[in-house]
């Protein structure tokens, strides 16, 4: 677990930033740094998972069988038994004269001599209720002195990794605390009442006294804990405010509609008419189009809701009032297909269209670029190629990103730097003009939640899918009744429909399946345990005979994708064998099965994008979720939700409950949802608090809003603003 964002601490720069390559740290000082733990700051902010009692003793007689408890006493014997295995056990005798059996199966001479016949040792363990009376198994012990005062705090235990001691993290910890700068920045009386100053907050959370309930630390429900998470929501709406700010006083060209041109001309062409929630949004779309700022738009809409036609509807206002427009798509496969749909869609209609991927060079990229330089391509399509430093638009008007949350932090911040530098390629005079921002995602957070968290965004949602759409059913079915999904392929595959199979991994190392971030893990099975596209591939080619199978994978040469990609949507392939690849955007409407392998590996947002590339258009389809056991809790309840509902709204909303306090939202779910601290699902009432103090932060208080960006998100501030 890496301190994602970790605030940025001006006073006490970080000892690792001095001495960057020092070669001989220890092993848990290396360790530490992995984990980002390389400043105060960060160390007084590497908050405890739970902590341990050990400020007080408690009687053997009181003791709870499954209590964890702490006892002191005598030590009476200690033998090393032999059966029914060999194992030492002690038996220890408290004030009270109440017995107390220790047991260790792996145990050290080290262990003989702590507990030998008559030392004075304090236990801590779960007590159990054994055939010989109560004991404790490989409980911690240590030898004390009579009336040995006892700890004054509770004990924390740290989110640690391998080489690292918690002893040795408890005093990293404890050293940062101290030395970092805590001080309040925000002014007397905006914090909302109840909660301590930041420094008091943090003391507490790291060594809370005796007797605080523990529930409150472990739900985050505490006062110090509802401070940490207030900073940083604050912070977060401070700096998209400040952006906001900044944008509207900026200038973007006014693209308006006029009837019977472009806009008009597409829609008449599309076999269907708009939905009422498409109309909709393109009215908002429009609204600022035209309305002389730059715009700075969310679309959301669950996967298959249409926001293709809304991104391509947008782009034929920005060509018809004369500007060019980008459309940017996280993977070539998905650019690919964009392309091939404005191709389709625009091209009759006199616009040209260029393409840019990584993997197009040569003469055809130099092509593309001089289009796009002289203008005589209206629309660019491709992956973040797009916005690479050689390409120059002569006049952008409109950038739209699908699969928004897909781009990482560098390709958001690139984006954001060649919009800024738009209006310079164009070189006329006058103020400048910034591009308007389209941004397309499938509901990542639940729309209410969005709208108070993005206070830099708008948000337009599309609720409502096209008619005649079938609900997808999803079956969860254990990974022994593979058989029987196969004979199912085999029954689509006659009918004439097509079938996707995921695979989470293709080989060892493969980069592009990413494990859930939600909990769950790899259940700490060796990857050679982990399907592998290329033997499914083989296996259902074997099981599958006369069924034409493709594979695709990330490994794969670009142009090999594209043919594998262009066979499956020609229906000349009936089954795909896929790794994550496919998981955004891709639309071939006869696919009707889509198997999942795994499923439990991956995160609810994840599985429900790779279900929505079935159920796309008329025909009934279904989703077949394979899990291995075991399952964790977490696993167990993502399969229940995706069974239960298809509704993306819902899914987020559950994604977000399932989650939990304390558990990082997953960098792919939600890219800009940095939030260490805070829980979207659990904390919407501090987050309407910091939406209300921020505009006072940043109207009446400058130096103290801006000390509050700059501490907690430091350089991320800039990319909170992308
Ligand atoms: P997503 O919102 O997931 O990007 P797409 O834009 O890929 O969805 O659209 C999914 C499918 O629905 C496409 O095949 C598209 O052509 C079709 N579609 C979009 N809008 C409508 C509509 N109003 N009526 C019927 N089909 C539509
Ligand atoms: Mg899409």
């Amino acid at each position: 677990m890496a301190a994602r964002n970790a605030p940025t601490d001006a006073a006490a720069p970080a000892p690792a930033a001095a001495a960057p390559a020092a070669p001989k740290l220890s092993a848990p000082a290396r360790a530490l740094q992995k984990l980002g733990l390389d400043s105060p700051i960060a160390l007084a902010l590497h908050l405890p998972l739970r902590y341990e009692d050990e400020t007080r003793l408690t009687a053997v007689r009181d003791a709870r069988p499954g209590e964890t408890v702490q006892v002191e006493g005598h030590i009476q014997h200690c033998k090393v038994e032999l059966r029914p295995r060999r194992q030492l056990v002690a038996t220890l005798e408290d004030n009270a004269g109440d017995e107390l059996v220790l047991r260790f199966v792996n145990f050290y001479p080290s262990h003989q001599k702590t507990l030998a016949a008559g030392q004075r040792v304090r236990v801590r363990g779960e007590l159990r209720s054994g055939f010989w009376g109560r004991e404790m198994v490989h409980p911690t012990f240590k030898a004390v002195q009579d009336d040995a005062p006892l700890a004054d705090a509770l004990t924390p235990v740290y989110p640690a990794a391998a080489q690292l001691p918690q002893t040795y993290l408890r005093k990293a910890v404890a050293a940062g605390l101290s030395r970092a700068a805590l001080h309040e920045v925000l002014p007397p009386g905006t914090v909302p009442k109840g909660l301590p100053p930041l420094r008091e907050a943090l003391n507490f959370l790291h060594h809370p006294p005796p007797g605080t309930p523990l529930s409150t630390l472990e739900d985050h429900s505490h006062p110090a804990w509802q401070r940490l998470k207030f900073e940083e929501l604050l912070a977060q709406q401070l700096s998209q405010m400040q952006s906001r700010r900044e944008r509207a006083r900026l200038a973007a060209p006014r693209l308006v509609a006029r009837s019977g041109a472009l806009r008009d001309q597409l829609l008449a062409t599309l076999p269907w008419g708009l939905t009422g929630a498409q109309q909709r949004v393109v009215d908002e779309i429009t609204a600022d189009l035209a309305g002389g700022q730059p715009m700075h738009r969310l679309l959301q809409g669950d996967v298959g809701a249409g926001k293709t036609v809304v991104a391509a509807l947008a782009a034929c206002v920005a060509i018809d009032a004369g500007w060019q427009c980008a459309l940017m798509a996280p993977t070539e496969i998905l650019a690919e297909q964009h392309f091939a749909k404005l191709l389709q869609w625009l091209q009759p209609l006199g616009v040209k269209v260029a393409w840019l991927t990584g993997s197009r060079k040569g003469k055809a990229r130099r092509e593309a670029l001089a289009q796009l330089a002289s203008g005589e391509a209206a629309l660019a399509v491709g992956t973040h190629a797009v916005i690479q430093d050689d390409v120059q638009f002569a006049r952008l008007g409109l950038a739209v990103v699908d699969e928004q949350h897909r781009f990482g932090v560098a390709q958001r911040l690139a984006l954001r730097r060649k919009l800024q530098g738009a209006e310079e390629a164009d070189g006329a005079p006058g103020p400048a003009l910034e591009p308007h921002l389209l941004m397309m995602s499938a509901t990542p957070i639940p729309r209410t939640l969005a709208m108070t968290y993005y206070a830099d965004l708008e948000v337009s949602t599309i609720d409502e899918l096209p008619p005649g759409r079938t609900p997808i059913v999803t079956k969860v079915f254990a990974e022994s009744r593979r058989e029987e999904v196969i004979a199912r392929i085999r029954d689509e595959v006659a009918k004439g429909r097509q079938v996707y199979w995921v695979c989470p991994l293709i080989e060892e190392s493969e980069a592009e399946a990413t494990p859930d971030s939600g909990g769950g893990g790899w259940g700490g099975k060796p990857l050679s345990e982990l399907s592998n596209a290329t033997e499914t591939h083989q296996t259902l080619s074997e099981a599958l005979p006369g069924v034409q199978v493709g594979l695709i994978h990330g490994r794969l040469p670009p142009a090999e994708k594209a043919a594998v990609m262009g066979a499956f949507s020609a229906g000349q392939t009936a089954v795909l064998v896929a790794t994550t690849v496919i998981e955004v955007g891709v639309d071939v409407p006869n696919a009707s099965l889509m198997v999942i392998e795994h499923a439990e590996r991956f995160g609810l947002a994840q599985l429900h994008q790779l279900r929505g590339r079935v159920g796309r258009g008329a025909v009934a389809s279904v989703c077949v979720l394979l899990f291995s056991t075991p399952l964790s809790e977490t696993g167990k309840q993502r399969l229940k939700a995706m069974a239960e509902t298809t509704d993306g709204f819902e899914i987020a909303r559950r994604d977000l409950e399932i989650r939990g306090p304390g558990e990082f939202m997953g960098a792919r779910q939600s890219g800009d949802a940095l939030l260490r601290f805070a829980d979207l699902a659990q904390d919407g009432a501090l987050l309407a608090q910091a939406r209300t103090l921020a505009p006072q932060l940043l109207d009446r208080h400058t130096a103290a809003a801006s000390a509050q960006v700059a501490r907690w998100l430091g350089a991320k501030a800039e990319f909170l603003k992308a």
